[in-house]
């Protein structure tokens, strides 16, 4: 009997459309506290709503003085080795797609060209008008709230500006959507790393691949809600597990 990361090896050699699906697992390593694994951050603060965000002036507030702080962890981060074994397999062919729920920017930085790469929950590193979509940088909302208490406002339409990213409440991004459900039904081998497959719709997506004909892989150091109907499961952390399946350092 082979051990799982031989396995994985094997599987990953034998797939024709292999899609990544990372969570904030694969970024932990990289120094970003993840949501649900232990210390994760929502053991320690409840996360806000979309609806609050746009109803409620003191939790704008909050929102952005949250993200001055969470900001600089996000700033100071590089990809780690999980991140470069998932750019290794999108550059050698093996891995068509990565669907990721983060949104650090890490797979970017790591080399995954924009356009192999879905972000579902959108992105952390700018920010946009809910009105109008256009994107501010955050450079200067971050220092003007930080100066004065100012909440940021769009310049072209007056609409509510927040991080480009989505929150709970919010509606998912129909575009990543759509090419995530493709993806999913297209590959050959669907690999899970560092989510814990409990944020839906984003969690429907590996067993919707399964369902259609592909391999489920599962690599998180706990176990998930999807743990039964996978072919491989791998309890161990990303980087040294992935790295050594795809022949990365
Ligand atoms: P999650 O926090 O629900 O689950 C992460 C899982 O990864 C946990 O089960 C944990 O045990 C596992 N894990 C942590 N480090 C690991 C490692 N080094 N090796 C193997 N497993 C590891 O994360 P989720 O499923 O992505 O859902 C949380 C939501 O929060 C996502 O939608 C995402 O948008 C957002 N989020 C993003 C970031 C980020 O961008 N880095 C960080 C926190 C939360
Ligand atoms: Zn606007």
């Amino acid at each position: 009997m082979h051990d799982p990361v031989a396995q994985l090896r094997d599987l990953l050699r034998a797939a024709r459309h292999a899609v990544c699906f990372t969570g904030a697992g694969i970024s932990t390593e990289s120094g970003i506290p993840d949501f649900r694994g232990p210390g994760g951050l929502w053991s320690r603060i409840q996360p806000i709503d979309y609806q609050d965000f746009v109803t409620s002036e003191p939790m704008r507030r909050e929102a952005w003085r949250r993200k001055l702080i969470t900001d600089r962890t996000l700033r100071a981060a590089e990809p780690n080795r999980g991140h470069r074994a998932v750019a290794q397999l999108v550059s050698s062919g093996i891995c068509a797609c990565v669907l990721t729920q983060n949104i650090d920017g890490l797979h970017q930085r790591s080399g995954v060209p924009e356009e192999k790469l879905v972000e579902l929950h959108g992105n952390g590193t700018y920010a946009a008008c809910l009105d109008c979509g256009l994107r501010h940088e955050l450079d200067p909302i971050l220092s003007a709230f930080e100066q004065a208490g100012t909440l940021p406002v769009c310049g072209s339409c007056g609409g509510i500006v927040k991080t480009a990213t989505i929150s709970f409440g919010q509606r998912m991004p129909l575009n990543a959507m759509q090419r995530a459900e493709s993806e999913a039904l297209a590959c050959d081998l669907f690999v899970v790393l560092g989510s814990s497959l409990a944020v839906f719709p984003a969690a429907e997506l590996p067993r919707r691949a399964k369902l259609n004909g592909a391999k489920l892989v599962i690599v998180n150091r706990e176990p998930t809600a999807q743990d039964a109907c996978a072919d491989l499961v791998i309890h161990a952390e990303i980087g040294s597990t992935l790295g050594a399946a795809a022949g990365i350092d």
